[in-house]
């Protein structure tokens, strides 16, 4: 196929070519054009390259993920079934231990499928924030009503001034960033230990802590976490899709402030935000 167009100009001689000069500049015409080519190829083959290791590391999410989905839905079936066939059979305690069985189950898939839903949506640069004031000690309380007792009964330390300014955010958002963040630190660390969520105002920004007292997180990993589907390697490692510290970030940022890990000196994990009061990030931003 044609690469390009070679054209020639004599200037005002109107000079006509010999025959010689003709067959010399098709030649040189040649050897660009198969150059070109060369180039051109090598090019797809370099992309093609791409898109293939793309594919491939998508297969493979999607393999994980779809695992992931699976075995949830599985148990809330056979928790069903199970009522349905043998329910003459069953005592009360059973048909309950089922049911809650099934209800967790249940509970846990629709988590993932928000994280996935919240992933894409980042993603996609489909993330609009509806903004207002909000009271950051609200936003912790539905946060930690929404976390619930999935991960044990954790006591909570709050410790929020009175005079803390509110904060222009979509609430929306920023609880689903708490509840991931809670999730963690309730998961990652032994039932029943307590976790400390502090607030304060620093220059124009305000910064909020959560801390447990669990496993920690390696120094080397402390940025990685924040990475899409990256989970700590861990004997005993608790389930999960490795999205909700990405999902936090991305709220986090789309809101202009920034998020970082850090371990507390005694052994646990310390997640930090830092958001501004007043000026937002523009562009991205519905007021209310
Ligand atoms: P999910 O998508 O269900 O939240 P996840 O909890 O594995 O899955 P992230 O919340 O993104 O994913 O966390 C990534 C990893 O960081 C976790 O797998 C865990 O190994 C580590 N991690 C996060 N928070 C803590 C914490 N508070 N203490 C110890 N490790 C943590
Ligand atoms: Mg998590």
């Amino acid at each position: 196929g044609k690469v390009g167009v070679l054209a020639l100009w004599t200037g005002k001689t109107k000079t006509i070519l010999t025959v010689e000069q003709e067959k010399l500049l098709e030649s040189y015409a040649d050897l660009a054009a198969v150059a070109i080519e060369g180039i051109l190829l090598s090019e797809e083959a370099h992309r093609a390259q791409i898109v293939g290791a793309t594919e491939k590391l998508q297969t493979a999410l999607l393999n994980s993920i779809s695992h992931d989905l699976h075995t949830p839905l599985v148990a809330v079936i056979g928790a069903l079934s199970t009522l349905r066939e043998r329910s003459m059979v069953l005592d009360d305690n059973n048909r309950r231990d089922l049911i809650d069985a099934g209800l967790k189950e249940g509970e846990r898939l629709n988590h993932m499928l928000s994280n996935l839903l919240d992933m894409s949506r980042i993603e996609g640069g489909a993330l609009r924030l509806s903004v207002q004031l909000a009271e950051i000690k609200d936003l912790i309380g539905v946060a930690l009503e929404q976390v619930g007792n999935r991960h044990g009964v954790h006591p909570v330390n709050i410790n929020i001034p009175d005079n803390l300014p509110y904060v222009m955010v979509d609430p929306g958002l920023m609880v689903q960033a708490l509840i991931n963040i809670l999730d963690n630190s309730f998961k990652y660390s032994q039932p029943e230990s307590a976790v400390d969520i502090t607030a304060r105002l620093l220059d124009e920004k305000v910064e909020i802590e959560i801390v447990d007292r669990g496993s920690g997180i390696p120094p080397e990993d402390l940025e990685r976490v924040f990475d899409k589907f990256y989970r700590l390697q861990r004997p005993n490692s608790v389930a999960g899709t490795g999205l909700g510290l990405s999902i936090v970030k991305g709220i986090i940022e789309a809101h202009g402030g920034n998020v970082s890990a850090a371990n507390q000196p005694g052994g646990g994990t310390i997640i930090r935000l830092v958001l501004p009061v007043k000026t937002l990030k523009t562009g991205n931003i519905n007021e209310r």
